[in-house]
């Protein structure tokens, strides 16, 4: 399977952007940010925003929620 990019350096590639489609993630998807600080405001942000509590995800835990996803797909399909 041909590995898909998040771009670096915003809400995107944050660990703590819950996006619900983590095969299709992009900078346009919008998802809730679920940052512990954030959590109490229930703030939806897009792919392109960011804060100053931006976390990088790492490239393992990316893989993770695509095999998850994956995973999800094939049970309901
Ligand atoms: S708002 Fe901040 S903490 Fe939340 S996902 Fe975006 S960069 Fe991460």
């Amino acid at each position: 399977m041909k590995g898909i990019q998040w771009q670096n350096g915003n809400c995107l590639s944050c660990i703590w952007f819950a996006t619900k489609d983590p095969l299709n993630a992009d900078l346009f998807d919008r998802a809730k940010c679920i940052h512990p600080k954030l959590n109490i405001y229930q703030l939806v942000v897009s792919g392109r925003d960011w804060c100053n509590l931006f976390e990088e995800i790492k490239q393992r835990q990316i893989e993770h929620k695509q095999e998850m996803a994956l995973k999800e797909e094939e049970k309901s399909g």
